[in-house]
């Protein structure tokens, strides 16, 4: 087995701030040969291109307000057209992921508990309406389950279900590059929010699938990206040992009802008392 310490680690660089935009642009970084990162510095997602032999697939496609950014350092600093891209692959349901969807003529793909609130338009989930983004009449073309494989020629994308920050939370991993695109599941010294739909227990049990996985490399969605295996390795039991603790402390909060006689509902009864 190949050691961490022979393994060479690919330094990002950067490319191009978007100095048309200022502060309201992206920075553009490669990240690896044929990745590129469009860096988010304030709201929405960082965006990810790979450059694949066969198809060009965009990780994300960030906050509305950001897209005239994202098309000019596509354009002028990578020479892609938006018609060059051939799928787009969103990592979960949020308004600053999926937002610029809209202007991509390619194929969507998202995790299905993602597709349907997104067709749904459920703002209760997206957080569309909330931050004043129309998500009206969005389309989800392609429905990704756990361990979909991608083939887009010198890179495999494969699907990793991580539920927890939302339900439709995904994660792709390329298994011999061995980098991952961790959406809002894995940060650099931060633990995610759990929102609507999302389950802290289910949060942990995420990380601890991506614990299994052998990763020299990961790159979110908000924040910092991270090199190394132990570093990555660090950051997921950071974050495991943080929402363990949180679940702790909310079930403590809780505070348990005197029901008074009154017979609970059998659901939550036990079942061999009842007339199953
Ligand atoms: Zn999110």
């Amino acid at each position: 087995m190949v050691q961490e310490e022979d393994t060479v680690i690919f330094q990002p660089r950067l490319i191009k701030e978007d100095d048309i935009y200022g502060k309201n642009g992206y920075t553009l970084n490669l990240i690896k040969p044929n990745v590129y990162q469009f860096y988010s510095g304030g709201a929405g997602s960082h965006v990810y291109l790979i450059i694949g032999e066969n198809l060009n697939v965009l990780i994300d496609t960030g906050i509305i307000t950001k897209f005239n950014s994202l098309n000019y350092l596509l354009t002028t600093e990578i020479g892609l057209k938006v018609e060059d891209i051939g799928l787009v692959i969103n990592t979960h349901e949020h308004f600053d992921h999926i937002s610029s969807n809209a202007y991509f003529h390619c194929p969507i793909a998202a995790h299905r508990w993602a597709a349907i609130k997104i067709q749904h338009t459920d703002e209760l989930i997206t957080k569309g309406k909330k931050w004043g983004v129309d998500l009206s009449n969005m389309k989800i073309n392609i429905w990704l389950e756990d361990r979909n494989i991608i083939d887009i020629g010198n890179v495999l994308l494969k699907i990793i279900e991580t539920p927890g920050h939302t339900s439709g939370c995904i994660c792709i991993y390329e298994p011999y590059l061995q980098y991952i695109f961790t959406g809002d599941t894995l940060f650099k010294e931060a633990t995610t929010n759990i929102y609507e739909s999302g389950s802290i227990s289910e949060y942990i049990d995420s990380l601890e699938v991506l614990n299994t996985l052998r990763i020299n490399s990961f790159y979110p969605s908000h924040g910092d990206l991270v090199l190394g295996q132990k570093n990555v390795k660090k950051q997921i039991d950071y974050s495991i040992e943080n929402a363990k603790k949180e679940l702790n402390a909310f079930i403590n909060r809780l505070k348990s009802k005197s029901i008074d006689g009154v017979r609970p509902p059998p659901s939550l009864y036990r079942r061999e008392e009842e007339d199953l």
